[in-house]
């Protein structure tokens, strides 16, 4: 054994606690540390041919690249929509290091079953009928990937094509519907072969990002009996706003298509019982992505993915060339089922999370977030120079400078520089936009007065 790394074993207890006291005090830390740095390139040194052991590559980390790291784990970080860690989830995450198991098979461990459980927590917390299944992504990106997959298997089932053995050449042109899709959907699209123009927009209703149902009817009619794949949006980034999932689905009788719900976070309004008629009828989608790295407060990487056709799933995601997994059968493993094939255990810091704080606990931080959200909404409706672009419907606050939304750009340098908050911009039906997204469990009232105190100042 390398010198290093017999000392390093020798030393484990005490270096690990030394960690464990570093980590507690980036922890206690995490409230004053500016929420966001201003970018700062770094070039790559050359690597180190001799080493210098854990604690050496610590104290490189916390001199080299620890400073440079945003308070993304805090309160005021109200950019993109970011989730901290709950204590669970974080002790979860660890362990998930410490046993380092690879869930692909249950060939030598119930790490799956750990999966498999945490999947079936989630959905009952979303309410969704036992006929979804879920499976562990990296991503609400990833789980869009395997939703649209599917959805790519079930119109080769309709026209007869195995897509997965001949390719998506043998399917022709896709049709994908959507009103306000999320920026991953093209993504998802391009990567599966279906090509980014496969999506036509459906016009929302006035002044809404939601999808107008009788112009999606129209359009599905238009395409004369061809089957399609619909993306509704439950949640979309700017205004948080939901598609009626209920009368989307009630399309089907009529016109045939898949129904994935991109649902990354707007899930999580089935929490609270003022909120949950967003997300009414989201149980009939065919396939449903949910992020977990937002609002469940899990560290990254985490998001899951559900479907009522595990079958399809499976045709897929199949790893059957080699011998050594087994078959795919009735009840695969999870390597039959998503991109990956070896992989990190996802879904521990979800069941540690669950496990710890269970159904009431995550609902209150989903009820005071949204609470956060309405606070700051009428802090900022309040405040002279600002005009709010739409309401708050769950989580995000849409706003603007009202009478130069073109400084907008300043704004949110200003915002970032002075290291009490870090919100993004966002461009709005043509208007340049700021965005305050609440999905933190740490955030308080006191946190929210704070950023707008802090608009107030700088106001124009
Ligand atoms: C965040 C988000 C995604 C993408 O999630 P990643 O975790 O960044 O891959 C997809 N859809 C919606 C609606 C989102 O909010």
């Amino acid at each position: 054994m390398h010198p290093l790394l017999r000392d390093d074993l020798a030393r484990l207890p005490e270096l690990l606690d030394e960690t464990r006291a570093y980590a507690v005090r980036l922890l206690a830390g995490l409230d004053d540390r500016p929420a966001a740095q201003a970018p700062v390139r770094r070039e790559p040194v050359p690597l180190p041919v001799e080493g210098t052991g854990l604690k050496g590559a610590a104290e490189t980390f916390a001199e080299r690249w620890e400073p440079g790291f945003a308070a993304s784990a805090g309160p005021r970080y109200l950019g993109f929509v970011t989730g901290g860690a709950t204590p669970a989830a974080l002790a979860g995450d660890w362990l998930t290091g410490v046993l380092d198991q690879n869930p692909t098979s249950r060939a030598d461990s119930t790490a799956p079953d750990l999966e498999r459980e945490a999947a079936s927590w989630l959905r009952e917390l979303f309410g969704l009928p036992p006929e979804h299944q879920g499976v562990f992504v990296s991503g609400a990106t990833m789980s869009n990937v395997a939703g649209l997959a599917v959805a790519r298997e079930w119109l080769g089932e309709r026209y007869g094509v195995p897509v997965a053995e001949r390719g998506v050449a043998a399917l022709g042109p896709v049709t994908v519907l959507s009103g306000t899709p999320h920026s991953s959907i093209g993504k998802a699209l391009s990567l599966l072969g279906l090509g980014r123009s496969a999506i036509r927009r459906v016009d929302p209703l006035p002044g809404r990002e939601a999808v107008d149902v009788a112009r999606l009817a129209d359009a599905l009619e238009e395409l004369g009996g061809r089957p399609a794949i619909v993306v509704a949006n439950a949640g979309t980034v700017n205004t948080v706003d939901f598609d009626d999932l209920r009368a989307i689905a009630a399309l089907r009788e009529r016109h045939p298509f898949w129904l994935h719900v991109d649902a990354a976070f707007g899930a999580f309004a089935a929490l609270s019982p003022a909120h949950a008629h967003l997300v009414d009828g989201l149980g009939e989608a065919d396939s449903v992505c949910v992020d977990l790295h937002k609002w469940l407060n899990v560290p990254y990487s985490s998001a899951i993915q559900f479907t009522r056709r595990r079958d399809l799933q499976a045709r897929v995601f199949a790893n059957s060339a080699a011998a050594y997994l087994g078959p795919v059968g009735d009840d695969p493993d999870p390597v039959h089922l998503t991109p990956e094939n070896s992989r990190r255990l996802h879904a521990v810091p979800a069941w540690f999370t669950l496990a710890a704080y269970g159904r009431e606990g995550h609902a209150e931080v989903v009820r005071r977030d949204i609470a956060l959200a309405e606070l700051l909404g009428e802090r900022i409706a309040a405040l002279p120079g600002y005009r709010l672009l739409a309401p708050v419907r769950l989580n995000v606050v849409c706003f603007t400078l009202a009478e130069a939304p073109e400084r907008v750009g300043e704004l949110v340098t200003a915002i970032t520089e002075s290291g009490e908050a870090f919100l993004t911009p966002t461009v709005y039906d043509g208007v340049p936009a700021l965005r305050a997204a609440f999905s933190n469990w740490r955030t308080t009232e006191a946190d929210v007065e704070r950023v707008a105190g802090l608009l107030g100042r700088l106001a124009p």
